[in-house]
């Protein structure tokens, strides 16, 4: 065996610790609120303003005295969205009001159109039994000066509304990650290349930058290198001195002609780990050099699928300033999950019908055509051989 894979085998939880914990946050950057969907806020962002500003309609109708309710109210103002109220409302009178108008003074209720008859001069009456305040009061949603929004927070359309609610155009974030991409093997050809008899398409490549870009870090591909020492050493090293963080596929196994390992040594990377009790993805390799981070996932686009998902995403993400929560569905089996080994801890693509959980046909980890059925993935873990119908397991969206 190559020196550089008899070390030992650590366990997955183990691994992600250390990929964690490795993470330092990069820099900060100024971008335009249009810009900022996917990333990460890099400040606090405080409201300058209470929510609604003021009291608000919540519907077209007639802001009146809830005491006043049992008679007829003569109509004294009409508010539109967006102009105040001049008038106060007295007994016995009321203002139309549209929604997102202002509540006029003395008023405490507004009732719905819907809800009223019109009666001659200008009169209306409360025709049901009951009603809402159908009023949005002044701060109930946010008061000046509050946190609206914390450093750290993946920025999304919600969140967009509301760094628009408090005129926050120029938004504060943490630098995108650049993460260069390379893939290894004499096999490979381009996906623009019809291959011939020994070869494939290069998958991994395309695969890796679109969960690189998925992630709102910045891909960057640096080609194929060949498998021979100096292909190698020559992408590595241009890819480290571009990018903060290299994924590389392929070529870290046990081949005659898997240099990388070699080449990682040679240029003083320090590894963390090589190996992890999980399938798909063993012979993953995690390292560091001078603040850059280097993955040497496997070469098969299964194997470099999941491990991406386990561990560079929640590192992405930590690099760029935000601590990833994926969301995690606890849901029954619709059927048996039975499997031969159980030394490592292993992941299954599944999917959800009808909130059942059902694993996908699944060959092995050359198989990405079955991950296109997936919803997700669920971990059987190490001595278990099989999962029973109606058993509860926790699906890991994808
Ligand atoms: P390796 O880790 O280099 O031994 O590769 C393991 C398997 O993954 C082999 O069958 C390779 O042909 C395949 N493989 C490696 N790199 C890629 C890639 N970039 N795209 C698709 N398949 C790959
Ligand atoms: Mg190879």
């Amino acid at each position: 065996m190559h020196e550089f894979l008899k070390c030992d085998m650590i366990e997955f939880d183990e691994a992600y610790k250390i990929v964690i914990d490795a993470v330092g946050v990069l820099g900060k950057e100024i971008i335009m609120l249009e810009n900022s969907p996917g990333r990460i806020l890099a400040e606090d962002l405080i409201s300058d303003m209470p929510m609604p500003p003021f009291d608000k309609a919540a519907v077209d109708g007639y802001a009146c005295r809830m005491e006043d309710l049992a008679g007829e109210l003569k109509v004294i103002e009409i508010i539109k969205a967006g102009v105040e109220p001049k008038l106060e409302v007295t007994s016995g009178n009321c203002s139309k009001v549209m929604t997102g108008g202002v509540v006029p003074k003395g008023a405490d209720i507004v009732i719905m159109v819907e809800h009223t008859k019109l009666m001659a001069e200008k009169r209306v009456k409360f025709i049901e039994e009951k009603s809402n305040t159908n009023i949005c009061y002044l701060g109930e949603d946010v008061s000046k000066g509050q946190t609206v929004l914390h450093r750290g927070t993946l920025i999304r359309p919600q969140e967009i509304a509301v760094m628009a609610s408090v005129g926050c155009v120029e938004v504060p974030v943490f630098k995108q990650a650049i993460v260069g991409v390379i893939s290894t093997g004499d096999e490979l050809v381009e996906p623009n290349i019809t291959p011939e008899a020994s070869q494939i398409r290069n998958s991994n490549a395309s695969q890796l930058m679109a969960q690189v870009s998925e992630c709102g870090a910045k891909p960057q591909y640096f080609g194929i290198a060949k498998d021979t020492e100096i292909s190698t050493r020559e992408i590595i090293t241009n890819a480290l001195a571009n990018s903060d963080v290299v994924l590389l596929t392929g070529g870290v196994s046990m081949g005659d002609f898997d240099y990388v390992p070699k080449v990682l040594n040679d240029l003083g990377i320090e590894i963390q780990f090589k190996s992890i009790a999980v399938q798909p993805g063993r012979p993953t390799v995690f390292g560091l050099k001078d603040g850059k981070y280097l993955f040497g996932l496997p070469g098969n686009p299964v194997s470099s699928f999941v491990q991406f998902e386990l561990l560079v995403k929640p590192m992405l993400y930590a690099l760029m300033g935000h601590r990833l929560n994926s969301p995690i569905l606890t849901l029954p089996m619709g059927e048996v999950f039975a499997r031969r080994k159980t030394k490592r801890k292993s992941f299954i693509p599944v999917q959800i019908k009808s909130g059942k959980v059902h694993a996908v046909e699944y060959h092995g980890s050359a198989h990405i055509h079955s991950y296109i059925f997936a919803d997700g993935m669920i971990a059987v873990e190490k001595g278990i051989a099989k999962l029973e119908k109606g058993e509860m397991v926790d699906v890991r969206p994808i």
